[in-house]
């Protein structure tokens, strides 16, 4: 079946198909929208998710309360000209909040939702969303646009197709094969039923320490259970402290452009800052808008080097968890619901209800499911999806730098096996993390949509 949004169809509408709905496909439509109002030019924007609700996709789909925003409200606002619309809905909703208060996530979720909604109505005259909940599994290049192809045999006609597909799944590459497919192996964390369904006191095991793995904690640790978690690092996300001190701005170096050099002039920032406000935290939120530069500037080799050597500790350090998370997930150590350790899984053997575990440090364990939390795999050849298959075996698509994501021009724009060929296919959030390192958080993912929204209207 043909989708009647066809571009012949209607000459003076620009066609838009954007394949995701979570934060990042969100906030591309509502600018989508906004923008081509503002050029008085109509445009039709078909919305396809596979996943959940609009402006939900994994991070803001839970709907337990002990799961934060790692970023204080008054942060979270759907465009980068308003920081505080987040804080402003909830405020319109009765419920006004402090800039510093970190919320449940799924109220965050449901602001994305309305925030859409709004649009739609608002540019009602020049705009329109169709919602298509499908999976999307291919795309053609034809002469006068592309063709979005669907799991469930429809076909949608665009003038330019955004990609937000958001991450992939957790890393497998830990999984010993005697695990990989035992059912006692819980591969996506996020599957509430997958976690409901082992034993309440049962003890389990988590493959890594980062966020996911706090958010998996918090609504797993229990009087009468032991959660144990694990990763080579044994380190936790730090904590932000309160009251929240301001970011220490940094110029960006002149000439620093080797990692060695780039080091150093990140360790002298947070010596300043250390000695300026008496904590390391600003300086690192002073960072930020400079990292994509700095990370540009690398040689392959120093980026490799920075994967291997300093990855985990600047994921420990940059994404940071709000401290009612800290202090519950200190008081589950504390109480010994949780153990954290510093160490590999050596091996792991599924037996009739239970699995056994040997760690590197020596511990063994036995516990009733294995969780993985480790971070989400960036290397697309890794990913078992049919859109990336699609793309990367066409040539629609080439992986990015050091393997993370897919690469992209500077506006977006997907780089395919010949760069010369210009397709009209862009993409945003975490499939850009090659070229830009910093690109999953809701202020970049904003500040894209913005910059997204102008260029698509631009090209097609
Ligand atoms: C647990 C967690 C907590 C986080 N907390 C915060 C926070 O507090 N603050 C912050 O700024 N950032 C946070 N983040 C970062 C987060 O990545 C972004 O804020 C944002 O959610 C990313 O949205 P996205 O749209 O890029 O991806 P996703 O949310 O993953 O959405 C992608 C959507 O695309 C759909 N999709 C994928 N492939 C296809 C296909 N082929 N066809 C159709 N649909 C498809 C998926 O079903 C999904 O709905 C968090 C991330 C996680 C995982």
């Amino acid at each position: 079946m043909v989708d009647s949004n066809n571009p012949e169809s209607d000459a003076g509408l620009f066609t838009v198909a954007v394949i995701g709905a979570g934060a990042a496909g969100t906030l591309a439509t509502a600018r989508l929208l906004a923008e081509s109002a503002a050029s008085g030019r109509r445009i039709s924007v078909a919305l396809i998710n596979s996943g959940a609700d609009v402006g939900r996709g994994p991070a803001y789909s839970t709907m337990c309360d002990a799961h934060l925003l790692n970023v204080p409200a008054g942060k979270m606002g759907a465009d980068p000209e308003n920081a505080t619309g987040f804080m402003d809905w909830m405020s319109d909703r009765g419920r006004p909040v402090a800039a510093t208060d970190f919320l449940p996530r799924w109220l965050f979720g449901s602001y994305l939702g309305e925030h859409l909604s709004a649009a739609a109505r608002r540019y009602s005259k020049t705009g329109s969303v169709r919602f298509l909940r499908a999976r999307a599994i291919g795309i053609s290049d034809l002469q006068d646009g592309v063709a979005v192809h669907l799991a469930d045999g429809r076909t949608v006609r665009a003038g330019g197709v955004v990609l937000a597909l958001g991450g992939f799944g957790p890393s497998r590459e830990w999984v010993p094969a005697e695990l990989a497919g035992s059912a006692h192996l819980i591969n996506d964390p996020w599957d509430v039923d997958a976690l409901d369904s082992v034993p309440s006191h049962a003890d389990l095991l988590l493959v890594g320490t980062g966020l996911t793995m706090c958010d998996v904690a918090l609504a797993s640790c229990r009087p009468g259970r032991t959660v144990y978690a694990v990763s080579r690092s044994g380190l936790l996300p730090h904590p932000h402290v309160m009251p929240l001190v301001s970011p220490l701005e940094m110029p960006l170096p002149v000439g620093a452009s080797s990692l060695r050099d780039v080091r150093q002039v990140v360790l002298r920032h947070v010596v300043r800052s250390v000695r300026a406000t008496g904590d390391w935290r600003p300086a690192m939120d002073g960072l930020r808008p400079l990292t994509t530069k700095l990370w540009q500037r690398l040689s392959d080799r120093d980026r490799a080097d920075f994967l291997v050597r300093y990855q985990r500790v600047w994921e420990s350090h940059r994404h940071r968890i709000p401290p009612p998370t800290s202090a519950a997930l200190a008081g589950a150590v504390d109480s010994g619901e949780l153990e954290v350790n510093a160490a590999e899984i050596v091996q792991a053997r599924p037996e009739r209800g239970r699995v056994r575990v040997w760690l590197s440090n020596g511990r063994k364990l036995e516990v009733a499911a294995v969780v993985n939390c480790a971070g989400p795999e960036y290397d697309l050849n890794k990913v078992d999806d049919r859109l990336i298959r699609h793309l990367l075996a066409t040539g629609l698509a080439r992986c990015g730098p050091q393997l993370l994501g897919l690469d992209t021009t500077d506006d977006g724009r997907l780089v395919g096996a010949d760069r010369h060929r210009r397709v009209p296919l862009w993409t945003i959030g975490s499939l850009r993390r090659g070229n830009l390192w910093e690109t999953t958080a809701i202020p970049e993912i904003r500040g894209q949509a913005s910059q997204l929204a102008r260029t698509v209207l631009g090209c097609i």
